[in-house]
């Protein structure tokens, strides 16, 4: 038979051109790469074992060579499905999961055909060969093709049950595979002369390797360092082989200013000289740029960490200068060691990502400590954000009442609506702790609307105002009022429930006036006779111009500032003239955090037209506070 080997040599010099490329190019060692490597060499072997079977068949070398090389080739020609295998399930790293059983079964067929294929020379099974006929296949040669027909209905059935979790990419790279060596092995029947089936198993490794393995992908093409795709494998393999390391995550504080001021060009130039400056002292493979001003250096341990960590400081301790521009990068570091501080990838990100917030704009400390407590802490906001979820869901938030005192009329005449966030797990989570989360990620807007909504529907129901309760005092936050349509909102609630507008009192404090977004809103509540307290007076940028220009009916007294004069002589001469100045301004005033009798006394002597505060009650639930009420 007139073979054509052409074929095998254009899959010689595929392979060949991806074997030097990748090995070229920096590679992450991961387990499925090590599989891939194997993969490909074997295949550039089986290539070119294909055209020695042929020549040594042309030139009728005595049989013991020709039988030794078919061997040999048909061995390698039936691991290659094999490995193939293997590589999908390193790739899913379903491989831990397996139990030794089913590995050995993983075995079984690969070892059968080999067994076949190595007594063939004796049996005539698989194939024979006299010098008078050359070489021949034997009666049982379809048996060879059962092991890789096995393996790759298990390429498939692997792929369906984990095709949620696989990219199109690495489906589309598997059904290439299998469609190559279809058309391989059909054209092998009907063409037997005709060598493709190698060159078609190398053109699926080709797109194997451009869409799963290409290290391209895993680098940053213009500061030449593992971009975050690598950072992860890299950061993945080390925690696989279980190897210590330490990483410091270099974040520019003031990337987003300096970006807008010196342009994204000076930007990467900037990035490009602290790389090459690092260079000298770090490997290039562990330098990673993760983001925008953001990059991260992996060292082996906590010593190498301190050094490094100093080499940074001082690299961007001095300004860099840019067309006759100085511009000062202010860094910080996160330091996260494994495995004191983490013990996954996920937790590797999750600090990274949790610990930015930090970086730009928290702590004023330069290095901070990945430790397990920064991880505990985002875990926790990040259970509480679930948990805030879940009530706003299941409408479980509660709303207390908090029974506010009159002095003059000796009786409650108004309570503060409180949320409460009673959770199944994590128990009471305080307002303090979860309200600014709420403001941050947007939920306040639900929040509000609910409290709101649930003060308007029990006032309607129980008609309040006449069991002595003149109004409600409900907490605007900062991010409520800068929505467009706030007023429609409250008023479309109001009158839903048809209450009189006189019966609401809107808390807000000074970080609202700051944002100079309360005349407006003030303007067209009042019109229908809803009054405005500020909250927490005494506290932050406390400015007496904001109670002079606005029209506050309420001042109320922060707790703080109530315990701070109950100790010192000095507070408690600015609270009785505060006190003074309020009511010869016409405000009312309202101290909170009253807990004793004789806080109760003091603040009642002073003028204060209302007490607020556990000596009379703390926030309850609605039905006990309207028990209080009669
Ligand atoms: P705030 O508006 O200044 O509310 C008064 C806080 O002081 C309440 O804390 C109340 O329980 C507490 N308090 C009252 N009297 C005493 C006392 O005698 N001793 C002590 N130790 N504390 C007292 P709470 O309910 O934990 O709320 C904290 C903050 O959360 C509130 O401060 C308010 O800023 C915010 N908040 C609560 N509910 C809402 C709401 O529905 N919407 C908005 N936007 N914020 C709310
Ligand atoms: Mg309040
Ligand atoms: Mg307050």
């Amino acid at each position: 038979m007139k073979y054509i080997i052409h074929y095998d040599i254009a899959a010689i010099i595929l392979t060949a051109i991806i074997l030097i490329h990748y090995y070229h190019k920096k590679t992450i060692k991961q387990p499925q790469s090590h599989v891939f490597t194997k993969l490909m060499w074997l295949s550039l072997f089986t290539d070119v074992l294909d055209i020695v079977t042929v020549a040594v068949d042309e030139y009728r070398l005595p049989s013991l060579a020709v039988n030794l090389v078919n061997v040999v080739y048909l061995i390698l020609f039936n691991t290659a499905p094999f490995l193939y295998y293997m590589y999908l399930l390193t790739l899913e790293k379903r491989r831990e999961l397996w139990t030794r059983k089913d590995k050995l079964i993983l075995y079984v067929p690969v070892s059968c055909a080999v067994a076949l294929i190595a007594t063939s020379p004796l049996t005539k099974l698989i194939f024979y060969y006299n010098p008078a006929d050359g070489y021949c296949h034997g009666k049982g040669f379809f048996l060879l093709y059962i092991a890789a027909v096995a393996y790759m209905a298990g390429t498939v059935g692997i792929t369906y049950i984990y095709r949620a979790q696989m990219t199109i990419w690495q489906r589309s790279s598997v059904y290439m595979y299998l469609l190559a060596s279809a058309v391989g092995i059909l054209t092998q029947v009907f063409f037997p002369n005709v060598l493709m089936l190698q060159f078609a198993i190398s053109m699926s490794l080709l797109v194997l390797y451009m869409s799963l393995e290409n290290p391209d992908e895993d680098e940053d093409q213009i500061l030449g360092v593992y971009n975050r795709r690598g950072f992860e494998k890299v950061v993945s393999a080390a925690i696989e082989e279980d190897e210590r390391f330490y990483l410091l995550v270099v974040t520019a504080r003031n990337f987003q200013i300096v970006r807008e001021t010196a342009g994204v060009s000076f930007c990467q130039m900037m990035m490009k000289q602290a790389m090459d400056h690092l260079k000298v002292n770090v490997k290039p493979s562990l330098l990673f740029s993760i983001s925008e001003g953001r990059f991260a250096v992996m060292v082996d341990g906590s010593r190498e960490a301190e050094e490094v960590t100093e080499i940074l400081q001082q690299e961007f301790d001095r300004p860099i200068v840019s067309h006759g521009m100085n511009i000062q990068i202010n860094i910080s570091i996160l330091q996260i060691g494994y495995p004191e501080d983490v013990a996954s990838i996920e937790d590797v990100m999750d600090s990274i990502d949790y610990a930015a917030v930090f970086q730009t704009e928290g702590t004023d400390d330069r290095v901070l400590h990945g430790s397990g407590e920064l991880l505990n802490k985002m875990r926790y906001e990040n259970r509480i954000q679930q948990a805030m979820q879940q009530a706003l869901d299941n409408g479980t938030f509660q709303v207390y009442y908090q029974p506010i005192y009159s002095t003059e009329e000796k009786r409650y005449n108004s309570a503060e609506a409180l949320i409460r966030l009673i959770d199944e797990e994590l128990g009471f989570v305080s307002p303090d702790v979860f309200i600014p989360m709420a403001e941050k990620n947007g939920m306040i807007l639900k929040i509000g609307e609910f409290v709101f909504r649930t003060v308007c529907e029990m006032m309607a129901r129980e008609r309040i105002w006449e069991k002595g309760i003149d109004y409600i005092e409900v907490n605007l936050s900062i991010v409520q009022c800068m929505q467009e349509d706030i007023c429609e909102m409250l008023y479309g609630i109001m009158d839903e429930y048809d209450i009189p507008y006189s019966c609401i009192n809107l808390e807000v404090t000074e970080t609202v006036i700051a944002r100079d977004i309360l005349w407006n809103i003030m303007e067209r509540m009042t019109v229908g006779g809803v009054t405005f307290s500020l909250d927490d007076y005494g506290t932050g940028y406390s400015n007496l111009m904001n109670v002079l220009k606005y029209p506050f009916h309420i001042v109320k007294l922060d707790k703080s500032v109530v315990w701070y004069a109950m100790e010192n002589e000095r507070a408690m001469c600015a609270l009785r003239y505060t006190v003074a100045m309020m009511q010869d301004l016409n405000k009312h005033i309202v101290a909170e955090g009253v807990e004793t009798r004789e806080q109760s006394d003091i603040l009642e002597e002073l003028g204060c037209h209302y007490l607020q505060g556990y000596h009379f009650s703390k926030p309850v639930p609605e039905q006990e506070f309207l028990r209080k009420l009669t």
